[in-house]
């Protein structure tokens, strides 16, 4: 959040703007790594991208820690034991 809010600062870029180059820069460095597991030689790891599977499980991690998660409320909630 420091460099990202250093970044607005210094950019005055839209915050949907930055976090849209970030996304770029994750998306960049996947068809970097994905490319050294193809070709002739490729990374010995075992790994191969799959670029569908891929997408899919990136946008899933991106929905799960962007959409907020629910705060319990305390005035709805049973109440368990007495002390
Ligand atoms: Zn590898």
């Amino acid at each position: 959040m420091t460099a990202f809010c250093a970044a607005l600062r210094d950019t005055r870029l839209p915050p949907l703007a930055l976090i849209e180059l970030a996304a770029a820069v994750v998306g960049s460095v996947y068809r970097e790594v994905a490319d050294a597991h193809c070709g002739d030689q490729p990374c010995p790891c075992g790994w191969h991208p799959r670029l569908p599977e891929d997408l899919e499980a990136l946008q899933t991690a991106l929905a799960l820690s962007a959409t907020p998660t629910l705060q319990p409320d305390l005035a709805s909630m049973v109440v368990l034991g007495r002390a």
